[in-house]
């Protein structure tokens, strides 16, 4: 039996939400403990797309954007049947005008290196079982060692603990967190190829996806990774129609098969599996905070439901949950911590109901296929789309767009 420990804050997971919790608690001086049940580099299944939001928390971590490790990205290129166009990123004084692409087993490590080079401490192959929770309060977590089962567990004593075991999360749950099962729910499958194709400084997406002459409900994607291979993916949501007898590797075979054969997208040239995961979306869980524990990044189902992003949601949850731990300790008043999932609703909550206005929509492929058919070929619509598609606006004092995506809001606030 591993002995027992003390620590004022227990992470669970060391993923992009994880790590930025940590980083911003260990900047704070903070007592910090990470448990992981991989070792680092460790695979995560994704598409490896950073946008500028997910840039700028990197920032705010002291990253490097310029390792050659990353691929620089200068927007998106939307593909349909019909027509391409391509959408640079916006320039706004809140957020960088560019994208990054790394994969996510270096990408990972890079996060958690700079967590312990704060001052956080990691602990690997560690699998936290279930909440310790006294009187009410959440006070850490059993543990034990992720490849024994059988192992006796120990203990690990916090004074808060943040749940950031990612979208399969199972830690919370005995606390009395559940799933919100009417909000919407990602699965996505991808696979890395080194190809002749190399699409340069775009994230590439496909909006129609065809299985010979029959219309498939989701949307596929192309990103360049450093080094020449590419990360391809295709994924759907269960608001769309016939989503239980389309799965994500079916999905995935038929884009691959769309694509033009002289890109080499093909067995010879793929590296590794076709691995899927899912996506939970919209903060798919409650309450996002029980006494003593919140609840980020995936854990919390924070994926943005308008384009599946969810590194950049990750690592702006864990950053606020650490300030309000921070303050709860130093102020020695833990109810502020309750006060988390109040934050997130007033920095997503509006964004997040027309994202689940817009899940439902796209989910009726006649709507999707006359949206496509007439808008994509529509710079001016299209650039303003990817805008709030991406969550990237300078708020009510920015240009005509942001006025109008701000308006947007204050409309779904009202409802
Ligand atoms: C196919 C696919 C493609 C995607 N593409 C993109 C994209 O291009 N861009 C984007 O922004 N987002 C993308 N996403 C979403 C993105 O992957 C997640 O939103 C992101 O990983 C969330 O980070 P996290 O830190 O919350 O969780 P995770 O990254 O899942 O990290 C959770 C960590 O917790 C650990 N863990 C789990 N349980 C325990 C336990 N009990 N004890 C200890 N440790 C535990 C795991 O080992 C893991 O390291 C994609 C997702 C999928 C499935």
């Amino acid at each position: 039996m591993s002995q027992n420990i003390e620590t004022d804050v227990l992470v669970v997971g060391g993923g992009p939400g994880g790590s930025a919790a940590a980083y911003h608690l260990a900047r704070h001086g903070v007592d910090v403990t990470v448990v992981d049940r991989s070792a680092f580099p460790r695979e995560k299944v994704c598409g490896d797309g950073l946008t500028p939001r997910a840039v700028a928390s990197m920032l705010k971590m002291g990253l490097d954007t310029h390792d050659p490790g990353y691929e620089r990205v200068m927007g998106l290129r939307v593909h349909s049947r019909s027509a391409t166009i391509d959408l640079p990123w916006p320039e706004l004084s809140s957020w960088p005008n560019y994208g990054l692409v790394m994969p996510r087993k270096e990408f990972d490590s890079l996060l958690i290196e700079r967590a312990q080079k704060a001052g956080a401490r990691l602990m690997e192959q560690i699998e936290a079982v279930e909440p310790i929770v006294r009187d009410g309060w959440v006070r850490g977590a059993l543990a034990r060692p992720a490849q024994d089962k059988d192992a006796e567990p120990f203990e690990i004593r916090a004074r808060y603990v943040i749940a950031a075991d990612g979208a399969a999360s199972r830690f919370a749950k005995p606390a009395g967190v559940k799933r919100v099962e009417s909000r919407p729910l990602g699965i996505a499958a991808r696979r890395y190829y080194t190809t002749s194709y190399h699409p340069g400084p775009w994230f590439e997406s496909w909006l129609d996806l065809w299985e010979g002459d029959l219309l498939l409900p989701g949307y596929g994607w192309l990103f360049p990774v450093a080094g020449g291979q590419i990360n391809l993916g295709a994924g759907l949501l269960n608001t769309f129609k016939n989503f239980k007898e389309v799965s994500a590797q079916r999905l995935f075979k038929a884009f691959e098969t769309m694509l033009p054969a002289d890109w080499d997208i093909t067995e010879e040239h793929a590296d590794g599996k076709i691995l899927s995961g899912p996506l939970p979306m919209s903060m798919n869980r409650k309450p996002m905070a029980v006494p003593g524990m919140v609840l980020i990044g995936d854990a919390g189902g924070l994926v943005n439901p308008f384009n599946g992003e969810g590194i950049a949601y990750a690592m702006e949850s864990g950053e606020t949950a650490a300030d309000l731990i921070h303050e709860a300790l130093v102020k020695d008043r833990p109810g502020l911590v309750q006060t988390y999932p109040r934050a997130l609703t007033e920095r997503y909550g509006d964004y997040f109901v027309i994202g689940r206005g817009f899940a439902k929509i796209i989910g009726k492929p006649a709507i999707m296929s006359r949206a496509t058919k007439y808008l994509l070929p529509n710079k001016r619509v299209m650039a303003f789309a990817m805008r709030v598609m991406a969550n990237l606006t300078d708020g009510k004092d920015g240009d005509a767009q942001d006025k109008l995506f701000y308006l947007l809001q204050r409309l779904a606030s009202m409802r």
